[in-house]
């Protein structure tokens, strides 16, 4: 390829969507990594991520997350690869806890679909879950699971057949030219001027075998988020610095045998993206029967598989997307906070145009990095 004219540092699922984007724009663009994507180095393995259309992070996520929507499914049209599986979300707690009442209003003012359970109505739909006196559903039906891992193959693919190129194996140090820096947890150490608005936070998820499979299966199990002080008896305020946290979520089963669980109020700071991977008994303790069992029933707490992922922690919880002051050639993508990956295609999309001095497609200023 002749000189490129972006460059995108980093193919987790951002820079991989923002090198698709840009090739489908005809520009010339080189992705590198220095892992071989994808990996699980990052924030973007696992094996499935929520999408969803209800947000309780604020109303600036929900045009941008239904932009993603049809990029996903752009994307599965043009790979011929599906992505996507339907299940809805349910998320549960106190009527008055902020992801519920978060959700709720901004699905009330912005129009979308959304059911809300009683106790009694969540209790016989949703046996699998225990649920407390004064804790109710509201359910997403329009929600759903991509692989991350699958949809990092795919956007890179389409990127290579439009002619992108990517280098993998090769940390990219110093940024020149038009760049897109989208490290993840590394933006600190690739951005410095940016180090002190990322704070990175490690959490796990792990898969725990249940009794009965059928139960569990994607057509009567949707995925679900908690927050019930019954996952953990701590308050939320204690575990994290962001308002509005999940304490527990969960997939339904995908291989016929086991559920994949994750609690982020376990979460904690470290200092950098080398971490230890193995289980930290604070993690492990998190998996004991008793806690499983105050959330869900008939799933056993014996872990066989275990992993490590890592949020990239903005000081607000809202993204950075943009040029930092005096670098307009640098387009930054960061702090995720743990929330980005169902919106990476129309991330990707904005970059492209940001990167290429265009509008981009929707009002990009609550993501702006002057706001740090
Ligand atoms: C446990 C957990 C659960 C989550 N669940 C959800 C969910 O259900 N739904 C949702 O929407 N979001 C979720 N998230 C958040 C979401 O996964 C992340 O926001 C998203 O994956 C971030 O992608 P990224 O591309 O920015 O970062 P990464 O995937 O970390 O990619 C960054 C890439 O940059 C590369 N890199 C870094 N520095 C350099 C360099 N100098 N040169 C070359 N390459 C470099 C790295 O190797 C890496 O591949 C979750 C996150 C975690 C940790």
């Amino acid at each position: 390829m002749a000189e490129p004219e972006v460059t995108v540092v980093g193919l987790g699922i951002m820079g991989s969507c923002t090198l698709w984007q840009l090739a489908a724009r005809g520009v010339r663009a080189v992705g590198y990594d220095r892992f071989v994507p994808p990996h699980d180095q990052g924030a973007s393995h696992g094996h499935s991520r929520m999408l969803r259309r209800l947000q309780f992070e604020g109303d600036q996520y929900v045009a941008l997350a239904d932009r993603a929507y049809e990029l996903w499914r752009q994307l599965e049209r043009e790979t011929g690869r599906p992505l996507f599986t339907r299940t809805g979300l349910l998320i549960i707690g106190p009527g008055d806890s902020q992801l519920i009442r978060g959700a709720r209003e901004s699905a009330e003012r912005c129009g979308q679909r959304h059911e809300v359970l009683d106790t009694a109505e969540l209790r016989e739909r949703y046996p699998q879950h225990r649920v407390a006196e004064g804790e109710i559903g509201l359910l997403d039906p329009e929600a759903g699971f991509v692989s991350p891992e699958e949809a990092i193959t795919a956007a890179l693919d389409r990127a290579c057949a439009l002619g992108a190129e990517v280098r993998i194996g090769k940390a990219l140090e110093k940024l020149e030219g038009r760049t897109v820096a989208a490290p993840g947890t590394w933006l600190g150490a690739l951005v410095p001027e940016l180090a002190q608005h990322i704070s990175i936070e490690r959490h796990f998820f792990a898969w725990l075998p249940v009794r009965d499979p059928a139960a569990y299966a994607p057509e009567r199990f949707p995925m679900w988020i908690r927050e019930s002080s019954a996952a953990t008896g701590r308050p939320i305020e204690e575990s994290h610095q962001h308002s509005v946290r999940i304490r527990a979520f969960g997939f339904p089963t995908t291989d016929g045998s086991r559920v994949k669980v994750g609690f982020p109020v376990t979460g904690v700071r470290v200092d950098t993206p080398e971490v230890d991977r193995r289980p930290r008994p604070q993690e492990l303790a998190m998996l004991a029967q008793e806690n499983i069992d105050a959330i869900l029933s008939g799933v056993l707490a014996e872990p066989s598989d275990f992993s490590v992922c890592l949020y990239d922690n903005s000081p607000d919880g809202d993204f950075i997307i943009g040029s930092p002051p005096g670098r307009p050639e640098l387009t930054v993508l960061g702090g995720f906070s743990g929330h980005g990956f169902k919106h990476a295609p129309a991330v990707g999309e904005i970059a492209a145009a940001l990167a290429t001095g265009t509008q981009p497609p929707l009002d990009v200023s609550p993501w702006s990095p002057l706001r740090l």
